[in-house]
């Protein structure tokens, strides 16, 4: 019988890729959208695997079903890693992307180029005893202004390394081989 994992977003550009990525394991994905759950997690830890556990525990104690999460962001060296797990909420509370890409590169502008970065992912399995966890990361540079449409959050401004376009702008199955996501739930998988 096919198992079900709960994956603990209702980010659907993040649960679309960790589907992706985990397409090969015989198990159906569910998001937060296919479960019902609608309360608000609240992100309180102080690194990507602190809150990725903490979601992974609330929706596994919710469900009893085995739970994956992630918590990830992006970390500007200039900026001394920000926004880092600020990276959904930088320009406040219900910010969109565009609201954080504009934060983003308004406090670039005073750096000298290029203003390099990461992305970085923790992802986490947990099912009621230990936790699994494994890290992810991407190196790259920052652009001046947004370039493409594929992708989420801060794709329009993440060239990676040794690549001419942004993750914004690379198909999706080549960001699902490169990116920070990718290499940890590969790992955890
Ligand atoms: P989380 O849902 O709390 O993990 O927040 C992740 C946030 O980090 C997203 O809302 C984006 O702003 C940013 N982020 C994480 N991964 C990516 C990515 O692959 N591309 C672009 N932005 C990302």
């Amino acid at each position: 019988m096919t198992k079900k994992i709960i994956f603990a977003s209702r980010n659907e550009g993040k649960v679309k890729e960790v589907r992706h990525i985990l397409n090969d394991l015989d198990a159906k994905i569910l998001s937060l959208n296919d479960v019902g759950f609608t309360d608000e997690i609240l992100e309180t830890g102080n690194t990507f695997e602190e809150n990725a556990k903490i979601k992974a525990e609330i929706i596994y104690n919710a469900f009893k079903l085995p739970t994956i999460a992630d918590d990830s962001g992006l970390v500007a060296i200039q900026l001394k890693n920000e926004p880092g797990v600020y990276s959904a909420r930088y320009a406040g509370e219900n910010s969109t992307d565009e609201e954080n890409n504009k934060k983003l590169l308004k406090r670039l502008k005073s750096f000298p180029e290029p203003h390099k970065g990461k992305f970085v992912c923790a992802a986490v399995y947990y099912f009621g005893a230990d936790f699994i966890v494994a890290m992810g990361e991407i190196a790259g540079s920052i652009t001046k202004e947004p370039r493409g449409t594929n992708g989420f959050g801060y794709d329009p401004l993440f060239l990676p390394d040794g690549f001419d376009k942004t993750t914004a702008e690379l198909p999706p199955d080549i960001k699902n081989k490169i990116s920070h996501r990718y290499k940890a739930f590969n790992q955890l998988k």
